[in-house]
């Protein structure tokens, strides 16, 4: 599964609740990678089914830019 599909994937599992790019990145098993969800949410984000904002993630609780199902 291609990283854009597996942070969709995580996104919508968690749908309608907000997450940060952290959490998207420790639920894959990324945190030890390089490759940071950032510009892949941000991609996401430019698409109608994603809506990127300020807000409270639903996993750790901090108050920073996160994403969730539009
Ligand atoms: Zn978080």
């Amino acid at each position: 599964m291609s990283r854009p599909q597996e942070v969709n994937d995580f996104i919508t599992d968690h749908s309608p609740n907000p997450v940060c790019n952290k959490c998207i990145a420790n639920g894959l098993g990324w945190s030890n990678d390089a490759a940071h969800p950032a510009q892949i949410t941000g991609a996401l984000a430019t698409t109608s089914d994603f809506v990127q904002e300020t807000g409270t993630c639903s996993i750790c609780k901090d108050s920073k830019k996160v994403i969730r199902r539009a």
